[in-house]
Order: structure tokens, then sequence, then C-alpha cells
């Protein structure tokens, strides 16, 4: 069967490894299996949450409501925004897709950094874009506008904090480089991760009201798969002018959003002081992996997240490491296909941490 030529040089996203795989193949305890693989909240869903979906577990035949009438208005409260400003996606990955299909067309110019997240790339190709890379693996905002000033594009990207680096750009630097762009390119400001690096370093916090009453062009993307602990029901979202999110709202598929993943996030945002103390204890966490990889000659990206990228060097072979770890029961992300010699590992907990690093002492010792 011929299929869209477009498809040919798409790779498929690669997942971080579910725990049944790792039950299933090395027949390893659920229990015993840990995962830091995708960035996950670690502290788990928080118990209201749970409360509330048992709840309303009962009304699962009846369709959502469509207008998602409560999640917008609790938003629009938090970042003190109108409703017309917002759209829910099926994660946030979902207005990622929003973004492309609003603007591109083929031969359209997309500009990102050459070690981002992979689907800006993928969806950019569906519709036939040309993908600008800068040459930096980090977000190098000069390159950004050489590439900018050179071909021009549709949509660029940012990824701030970067995913799966960990890297964050200061907001300010971020505002002079919007103030040169033209307004009919969207820039996608992509804050899976404020949270966390508005937490660390006040000079990386975006507000979202701010960034897009000052430069009309950009969207603000939020999710509730990272901090807000709900990565399994899918939920995020895109804040941006009006003429903006009415666009998306002619590509969004009706009930794009289940009635239990909405619950969920109207619950979560009523629990901020969990997501705070989560947030707080990954960054006590942090220093124990830094410590840890200066100990071992090994470096690591300063991250502003809640995972960390450790550069193997040249001794040890990623793959082989996220490998033997995996047999182990320990699944964290190889960046191979990113093109560096690293694993990125998400924080986790106290205990989920200290086996990381006993398994990975044992690895390490194999493989010497
Ligand atoms: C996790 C992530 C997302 C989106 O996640 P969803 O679960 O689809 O909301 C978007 N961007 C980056 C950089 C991410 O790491």
């Amino acid at each position: 069967m011929q299929f869209n030529k477009l498809l040919d040089n798409v790779s498929t996203y690669e997942a971080g490894k579910p725990i049944e795989l790792v039950v299933r193949e090395y027949g390893i305890d659920p229990k015993e299996v840990v995962k830091l693989a995708s960035n996950e909240n670690p502290y788990g869903t928080s118990p209201k949450v749970v409360a509330k979906i048992e709840e309303l577990a009962k009304n699962m035949y009846l369709y959502p409501d469509d207008s998602m009438f409560e999640l917008k208005d609790a938003l629009a409260k938090k970042y003190n925004l109108d409703s017309s400003n917002i759209i829910i996606g099926s994660g946030s990955d979902q207005i990622l897709e929003f973004c492309i299909h609003a603007k591109c067309k083929s031969n359209s110019n997309v500009i990102m950094a050459k070690t981002t997240f992979a689907m800006y790339e993928i969806y950019a190709k569906h519709v036939g874009a040309n993908i600008l890379k800068t040459q930096s693996s980090q977000h190098n905002l000069e390159e950004f506008s050489k590439l900018y000033k050179e071909n021009g594009a549709d949509v660029i990207f940012l990824c701030i904090p970067n995913n799966p680096l960990g890297e964050c750009l200061n907001k300010d630097e971020v505002y002079e480089f919007l103030k040169t762009i033209d307004q009919d390119t969207l820039v996608v400001v992509d804050g899976a991760y404020q949270e966390y690096a508005a937490f660390k370093d006040e000079k990386k916090r975006i507000c979202p009201k701010d960034l897009i009453n000052t430069f009309p062009n950009c969207v603000y993307l939020g999710t509730f798969s990272k901090a807000y602990a709900l990565g399994g029901m899918r939920v995020g979202y895109g804040l941006a002018k009006e003429n903006i999110i009415s666009t998306f709202y002619k590509i969004r598929a009706p009930f794009n959003i289940t009635t239990l993943s909405l619950a969920a996030a109207i619950e979560a945002l009523k629990d901020e002081k969990f997501v705070n103390d989560c947030i707080e204890k990954n960054f006590i966490e942090m220093k124990r992996y830094e410590e840890y990889v200066t100990n071992k000659n090994f470096e690591y990206i300063p991250s502003y997240t809640n995972f960390i990228t450790i550069k193997l060097g040249d001794k040890f072979i990623s793959k082989v490491v996220a490998q033997k770890l995996l047999e182990l029961g320990m699944i964290v992300r190889d960046l191979t296909g990113y093109g560096l010699n690293a694993i990125r590992v998400t924080i986790g907990t106290n205990e989920q941490n200290t086996k990381l690093f006993k398994l990975l002492d044992k690895v390490l010792e194999e493989l010497k």
C-alpha cells in the first residue's frame, strides 16, 4: 500500500518504557520495578484526586462537558486570564499538533533547538514543513535569530526548560528575542517544566499572561503530566490570544478529554500545596544526583526540571548502561537517539534514587 510520502522520513516517537514491559520481559516483580524514564511526578497522585475519580467513575457512560467550563475557569483564575484564552488538549502534545496545523503547510519553516522535544519535529514533518535546527544542542537564541533572519519561519519552538537536556533560558533573554520576531510567526513557549524552573530560579519564571499580552504571537503550553502528577490522565493546555485559540478550536476533535481527566485536573489545581511540596523535594533529591555524578567523574547538565541528563564520557556506552539497568528493573532514558552518549534520569523519591545509585554502581562495575 502507498502511504502519504511525507510520512516516509517521520520517525516514531519512542516513549519511556512502561513498567509492564519490564515485568513481562525480565520477570521482575512489578513492585520492584522503578520507572525514572518519563519525568512523571514520583510522589504519585494526590489522594484528593483519587477520591474524586472514584466518585465520578459511575458517570462514564456520559460524554464529558465539551465546553470544559470548569477546568478552563480554574485555569483562567490561576493565570488571571479569560476562558477565551484557553484550550485544553489530550496532553499538551495535542496542542503542539494544533500549533503546527494552524500555521504550517508544505515547505513552511519551523525552527527549534538541535536537541529538544522530539514531537516538535514529528508534527512539523506531518505537514511537510522544513525543520531548521540550531547547531548547539542547548537553546542558543543567537543561533535562533540567525536562522530566523536568514529563512523566516511560521513556527518557532522554545522549550523552557528544555527536555531532554534540562537547561533553561532566562525570561529576560526570551523577551529580548521575541521583540525581534514578526507578528505573523507563531512562537510556542513549551512550559511543561516551568513550575520546576520558576521554583529553582526566579529569573526563569515566565508569566503566561504577561507573555501573551506583550507578544500576541506567542502561545504558552502547560501540562498536568509532570509536576501535577497526572501523566496517565492526558491533560494539557494552551494559553494565547483569542484569535489563536479560536483557530485551534477548528482543529480540535470534540470530547478530546475524558470526564475523569477533566475532573482530575480540576482537583489537582485545588491542591497546590501537594505540587509545591513535590517540587521542593525534587531539588533536594537532585543535589544527591549532582554529587553522585561528580564523584563518578561524569558530567551533568545543570537542570531546572525533574530530571537530570548524565553524560557518560567515553568509557561507557549509554545504550548498554540503560539496557543493563532495565534488566535490573530500573528504567531510565537512553539519549543515543538524540545523538548523545548520555542517560536522562527522572528524579525519583529518596528511596528510588538510592536504588538507582546502587544499581548504576553495579552496572558500571560490571562494564568496567
Ligand atoms: C512531557 C512534555 C510535554 C507534554 O506532555 P503531555 O503529557 O502531552 O502533556 C510537552 N513538552 C515537553 C517538553 C514535555 O517534556
